[in-house]
């Protein structure tokens, strides 16, 4: 796992709403932090993230050298060569962000999708960068990355970890992606306020878990629906890396832990009648990431740092 340069390292995470960064010292602690609206489109993201640096190095944001900066955003990002594709709430259909702020900041600036560097992040504050680390994001989608023996999971093209299109449930409704009952289906947050806004005033996100558990019929089948599908997400990262520790974050786990609570009650109850489920413990491996954990901007600073970022690297981590 990296260690943090005596130079200290600078982190952007770009959200669809807002851009967040932070500089660190060489011990990782906080010196500057700065949070603006993102702004849209390719221009938009480029001068959102310009501004941000510059506030959070207290000066025009040039000649950097020799701090590393690293950029998470959503997307698919070919992290070697720094470009953004299909980052749709950002406007962006592709971007050679990488190189454009190389050049503003003159430092090497690395890029990498989001949910990767908050694993990074996630690993960091859980004390697991050398280990199997699990991450799994439930925000307006489901996303995640697996952290294999100290290293980011990656695959070709940096897909590895798309799991919100896994489809798992073959009566849900259609994704947007083409498929039927996909993970994101089930525990994403956009299908979720969708559901509960059919199902009337009464039941929010936040009261749901609460609702079911009073035993109200129709919280309890919005909440087994979704809690299903952080179960099976769950699962699914165990089964395909041994992961260790599987850390949860995101708006849908942060504003509604019970949901968590009842996937992992889902979880022991498959594992009564499945002698394979039971041996590997998996409510056991499930934690919240802390809400004043900020995985995301940390994790983009460590992607910063992330030598598979190397374009002679030939490491699959
Ligand atoms: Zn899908």
């Amino acid at each position: 796992m990296n260690t943090l340069p005596a130079t200290g390292c600078l982190g952007i995470d770009v959200g669809g709403t807002k851009t967040h960064g932070v500089l660190l010292d060489g011990q990782g602690r906080r010196l500057r932090e700065s949070v603006r609206p993102t702004r849209p489109g390719p221009e938009g993201v480029i001068a959102t993230i310009v501004e941000v640096v510059s506030d959070c190095v207290g000066r025009e944001a040039e000649d950097l050298d020799p701090l590393m900066v690293g950029v998470g955003i959503p997307g698919q990002v070919d992290h070697r060569r720094g470009i953004v594709r299909t980052a749709v709430n950002l406007g962006i259909s592709e971007l050679d962000l990488g190189a454009q702020l190389s050049s503003a900041f003159g430092t090497r600036v690395r890029v990498d999708n989001d949910v990767k560097a908050a694993a990074l992040g996630a690993a960091h504050f859980l004390g697991e960068g050398d280990g199997d680390l699990a991450y799994i994001n439930f925000g307006t989608g489901v996303s995640a990355a697996a952290i294999v023996r100290g290293r980011l999971c990656r695959g070709e093209g940096n897909i590895a970890g798309e799991i919100g299109h896994f489809p798992v449930d073959p009566h849900a409704e259609r994704c947007q992606c083409g498929q039927r009952g996909c993970i994101e289906v089930l525990a994403g947050g956009g299908r979720i306020a969708a559901r509960l806004a059919d199902l009337g005033p009464d039941l929010t996100l936040l009261n749901l878990a609460r609702s079911a558990d009073a035993g109200n019929l129709r919280a309890i089948a919005e909440a087994d629906r979704v809690s299903t599908g952080i179960a099976l997400a769950v699962q699914l990262m165990v089964i395909a890396h041994g992961s260790a520790l599987v850390a949860l974050g995101g708006g849908v786990v942060h504003v509604a832990p019970g949901l968590v609570a009842r996937a992992k009650r889902l979880l022991d109850a498959r594992a009564a009648h499945s002698p394979f489920l039971a041996s590997l413990h998996l409510s056991e491996r499930v934690t919240i990431v802390p809400v004043e954990y900020p995985v995301a901007v940390y994790g983009a600073a460590l992607a910063g740092l992330d030598d598979s970022h190397a374009p002679e690297s030939v490491l699959v981590g």
